[in-house]
């Protein structure tokens, strides 16, 4: 009976008491095993209608522009990528990319997320000269540009600080980070699926270094690897840590949280098959 008590505690949630109402990762966990669906949207929703009692909905219009598919970081799950000097590799030109944005334009856009894989092939120059030129030809246009292993790998061939890279890439005019490649922050799992990515450490000091600088950011969650629930629940914690940290000491912390299944197809991943199998076996020895 422990989630209805749960639920119950949390209806009476105020932003004022809501310090004394965090979910606890047990909590998370029973209420993720056990209590309805339908149940927690209801949950949910009223949760959101206390927050904005308004019912007052924003969307924005953007784009992806994935920039270029060579990268050296290989992770099992990804079918995008094509390893350096592979006949398939393509970089876009400046031209190639800014023809994008205006048809971004076109439609009453107003942000790309600009996103690719670890190309050791670019210089740090290439994306300075990319932003300040896209600041300059598509003034209107918010630029949220390179995940964090994306500006790890910059970082190395630039032999700068990841801070640094940061610092320089605003000074050019990027407003902000996507947020991809958080994949699922658990050390275990991401070993499992892309070792050479990066502890999830680094995912989250470079998404603070980012919040730190007033850049915006966005925060991701790919399910399905094989993770346990509890795996889920402390990726979500893990977030909400930084969430809190970066609020409180910048002011200014992830505008969003986007979760999405993993994609079983023509990679490595898929052909291992076991995201979804996996998950199942989790939950019936009830991890
Ligand atoms: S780092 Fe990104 S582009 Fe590179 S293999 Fe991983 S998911 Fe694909």
């Amino acid at each position: 009976m422990q989630w209805q008590e749960t639920l119950a505690r949390q209806a009476t949630w105020t932003r004022e008491n809501s310090p004394h109402l965090r979910l606890s990762s047990s909590e998370a966990v029973d209420l993720y095993t056990n209590a309805p669906l339908h149940t927690l949207m209801q949950a949910a929703h009223h949760r959101r209608m206390v927050m904005h009692p308004t019912g007052y909905v924003t969307y924005l219009v953007d784009r992806n522009i994935n920039y270029t598919n060579v990268c050296t970081i290989n992770c099992q799950f990804c079918s995008f990528y094509r390893p350096p000097n592979h006949a398939e590799t393509y970089t876009q030109t400046f031209e190639q990319i800014s023809q994008r944005i205006t048809e971004l334009e076109a439609i009453g856009g107003t942000r790309i997320l600009m996103q690719g894989g670890v190309n050791p092939e670019l210089p740090f120059s290439w994306y300075t000269d990319l932003i300040r030129l896209l600041r300059k030809m598509h003034p209107s246009i918010d630029l949220d540009c390179f995940s964090p292993i994306e500006i790890e790998g910059i970082a190395e061939v630039s032999g700068k600080s990841t801070l640094d890279v940061l610092i320089l890439l605003k000074d050019a005019g990027m407003h902000g980070l996507p947020g991809g490649g958080a994949e699922m922050l658990v050390d275990n799992v991401r070993k499992d699926v892309s070792p050479k990515k990066g502890s999830p450490a680094n995912w989250l000091r470079v998404m603070q270094e980012a919040q730190s600088i007033g850049l915006t950011t966005s925060a991701t969650n790919v399910f399905g690897f094989g993770e346990t629930l509890s795996d889920r629940v402390e990726h979500m914690s893990k977030i909400r840590e930084l969430q809190d940290h970066s609020l409180s000491h910048y002011g200014k912390a992830f505008t969003s949280f986007i979760a999405w299944p993993v994609q079983l197809e023509v990679n490595t991943f898929g052909k291992r098959n076991r995201g979804g199998s996996c998950y199942r076996a989790s939950k019936r020895n009830g991890k």
